[in-house]
């Protein structure tokens, strides 16, 4: 059991975390999409660490963060025409473009032996003062427990990790609140692994051409991460996407009626009487900032989420991506 120092922002405190990361150790910090648990993405055994703090199986590859351009072309092989449009226009940014990987520089593990790599630099201040001082790109993937909803403030991930890494860096609650979008930019036809706040239609103005967006788990080969399980709370989860307040009412009634403790998870929670609402956010935007935290607080207070979210759109169909795996698929 380690003992986990809860780090600020100053000079001193910035100084170790990028000390900590490089003598081996981890260090999760904010990023303006979800908390990363960083290693020197240079050395196999920090990473191995990384994947056991998490519990996360090791042919679920990270994704490695870069404090500036130049660090990306240390990591990545080549770097076609497409990407060169992308990181102009897009990085620092909530995207992660995968890419060629230099084989002799990254080591296997990050990468869960794929021959590419998947790079990020992320916007966030926070974040790019924490690359400054690490002086070294950083393997990150979130910073929560393996299959848990992601961390997007400094306490949840002190909830998961506590006890398990080296330090916290302890910043804001995280702008986004859902992971990055990948993009494989490994062939003519870019192709989005995982949807995120930056969109196909923002992607193709940029680079001139269609972006496939998969959707098909079958599909998914290519981005192992999105086969397993994920962003779960500990309690029971189901959800509706059609905003059916009369289903909603009375699944809540059935649940009650049976001794449990329910909750609905909703846009509007005027709509549903004395019923127990939490509120998820009213625009997309801000349900995507308030999902995983609104799961987190639920799961300690309730034996079940009833969840409805009505969004339409690309920033939504990244929302229905997260908050459909939370509820492990159980559709009402
Ligand atoms: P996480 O950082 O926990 O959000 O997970 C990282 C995501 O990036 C997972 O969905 C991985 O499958 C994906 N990823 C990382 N590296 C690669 C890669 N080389 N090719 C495709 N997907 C990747
Ligand atoms: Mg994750």
């Amino acid at each position: 059991m380690l003992e986990t120092k809860l780090l600020s922002f100053t000079q001193q405190h910035l100084t170790e975390a990028g000390t900590i990361i490089r003598q081996g150790g981890l260090v999760a910090f904010p990023t303006e999409t979800v908390y990363g648990l960083g290693a020197n993405a240079l050395d196999a055994n920090a990473v191995s660490d990384v994947f056991r703090a998490k519990g996360r199986p090791s042919d679920n590859p990270l994704i490695v963060h870069v404090y500036c351009k130049e660090q990306i072309y240390e990591i990545a092989n080549s770097v076609s025409d497409d990407a060169l449009k992308v990181i102009d226009h897009l990085m620092p940014g909530s995207v992660t473009i995968v890419l060629p990987k230099k084989a002799d520089v990254v080591p296997d593990c990050v990468t869960a032996g794929l021959a590419t790599v998947a790079v990020r630099m992320p916007l966030s201040q926070e974040a790019r003062q924490f690359l400054q001082y690490c002086k070294v790109p950083v393997a990150a993937p979130s910073a929560n427990t393996s299959t848990r909803p992601s961390p997007t403030t400094w306490q949840a991930v002190n909830e998961d990790m506590s006890g398990k890494i080296d330090a916290i860096l302890c910043g804001k609650a995280c702008d986004v609140g859902i992971e990055s979008t990948v993009l494989d930019l490994t062939s003519d036809t870019p192709r989005i692994l995982r949807p995120g706040i930056v969109t196909a239609s923002q992607i193709e103005a940029i680079i001139g051409k269609s972006v496939v967006v998969i959707t098909n788990p079958k599909e998914k080969v290519n981005s192992p991460g999105v086969r397993y399980k994920h962003y779960a709370p500990k309690c029971d989860m189901v959800l509706n996407l059609d905003g059916d307040i009369a289903k909603l009412c009375n699944y809540y009634d059935q649940c009650v009626e049976k001794g449990q403790k329910p909750v609905l998870l909703v846009q509007d929670v005027a709509k549903y009487g004395n019923r127990q609402c939490y509120p998820l956010g009213e625009t997309d935007e801000q349900v995507a900032h308030n999902l995983f935290a609104a799961l987190r607080h639920c799961e300690k207070r309730y034996d079940i989420i009833i969840a409805s979210y009505t969004g339409k759109g690309e920033v939504a169909d990244s929302v229905i991506n997260r908050i459909t795996k939370s509820a492990g698929q159980k559709i009402i």
